[in-house]
């Protein structure tokens, strides 16, 4: 018998290429006229672009992004928004600059437009996150949801395949670890698993032609199904392991997911059975060795090691693994936290037998 509760979250999205152009239509449904653009700096005519869409509802631009949002940045960031007033706040970049927005909507509660250029899934989710001494600090608060998401897949041509690969592992990563995180259910296991689907059918075709929009936007929509879904759905080992990488030696969000993802899956196998079954029908193979695999095929970083992670890290890194794995579907010890983490450090083909 089916026995489950769904959270369902509000929030507006508008998908399609060329959308971005009705950004100020959108800032005005919420009744805003003053505007903080938060926008990565990878591309300035891009930022110029965007000025202009918006016109004179932009007030102010802060462009000073950085990953894992380090609380000392953060201050500035809302003390601009606090100096000019802004009734909104409007992101353009990946899950670093949607993280600014959400600390500036965390301290000031103003609405948030995101407009994404990776395949992050922040903008979907209530889930914040902000850095300081090496401890990268996460919460749930319906503040930090942003209110509408315009997705515009020419936005991320431009995303190189190095970067697009392993952010759209983060993606897969966030459908994957949706199917059996806490508050999982039925109806985002829906969207979880045809963005498990999606991601790896065009993921790869995407990297082999990255100037096909038509790829781009199977990609974005495959990242915005699973966006939703860890959005009610919520994180398990896969994510808690790799907040603790990021705050401890801030490695690159995207490469740490395409990394440890098969180690995450192949450690939890034996309690997700249900789960894991249904991936590896989707996934046509074991769902550990699939992603392992795909990874590769997409030439994603192989190892925590390659990534810059310290070999003597692993002790302190599986301390504090341990610390956050109360509510995992499977809690680890330190023995285990250990192991898990050395496979990732190492790059093997993942074997959930080692994990047993
Ligand atoms: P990112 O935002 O740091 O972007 C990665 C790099 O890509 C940056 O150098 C950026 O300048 C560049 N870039 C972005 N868009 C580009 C484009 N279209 N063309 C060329 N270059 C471009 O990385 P990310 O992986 O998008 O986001 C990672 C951050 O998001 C992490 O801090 C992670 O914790 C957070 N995150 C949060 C959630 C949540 O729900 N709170 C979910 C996923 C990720």
């Amino acid at each position: 018998m089916m026995s489950f509760e769904y959270d369902a979250l509000p929030g507006r999205v508008v998908f399609g290429s060329g959308r971005r152009r009705e950004l100020a239509d959108e800032v005005r449904r919420h009744g805003a006229s003053r505007v903080l653009l938060i926008a990565d700096p990878h591309d300035q005519e891009r930022l110029q672009e965007f000025r202009e869409i918006l016109g004179e509802i932009c007030v102010a631009t802060y462009t000073d992004i950085v990953q894992h949002v380090p609380r000392a940045k953060a201050t500035v960031a809302v003390s601009v928004a606090r100096e000019f007033s802004v009734d909104a706040t409007v992101s353009v970049g990946g899950g670093s600059a949607t993280g600014f927005s959400k600390a500036v909507a965390l301290e000031l509660a103003t609405p948030q437009l995101c407009v994404p250029t990776t395949y992050a899934g922040s903008e979907l989710t209530p889930i914040w996150g902000i850095s300081e001494g090496g401890e990268k600090r996460t919460g749930r608060d319906l503040k930090a949801l942003p209110a509408t998401v315009i997705y515009d897949p020419e936005l991320t041509i431009g995303l190189p395949v190095e970067i697009a690969g392993p952010s759209a592992m983060n993606a897969l990563a966030h459908a994957t670890e949706g199917l059996y995180a806490k508050g999982t259910n039925p109806i985002t296991s829906l969207m979880g698993l045809e963005a498990v689907r999606v991601l790896s059918v065009h993921l790869p075709l995407m990297c082999a032609a990255p100037n096909d929009l038509a790829e781009r936007s199977h990609v974005l929509y495959g990242a915005y199904l699973a966006g939703a879904t860890l959005a009610v759905a919520g994180t398990d080992l896969h994510h808690r392991t790799n907040h603790v990488l990021g705050g401890l030696f801030n490695l690159d969000h995207g490469q740490m997911n395409a990394v440890v993802l098969p180690y995450a899956l192949a450690f939890n196998k034996p309690a997700i059975t249900e789960a894991y079954a249904r991936m590896s029908e989707v996934l046509g193979d074991d769902a550990a060795t699939a992603v392992y695999d795909l990874a590769r095929r997409i030439n994603a970083p192989k190892s925590l090691a390659e990534i810059g992670m310290p070999a003597d890290g692993i002790d302190r890194a599986a301390t504090l693994v341990v610390a956050a794995s109360g509510q995992n579907v499977r809690p680890l010890n330190e023995l285990q936290a250990r192991d898990f983490l050395q496979a990732a450090f190492d790059g093997a083909p993942p074997d959930a037998s080692r994990f047993a």
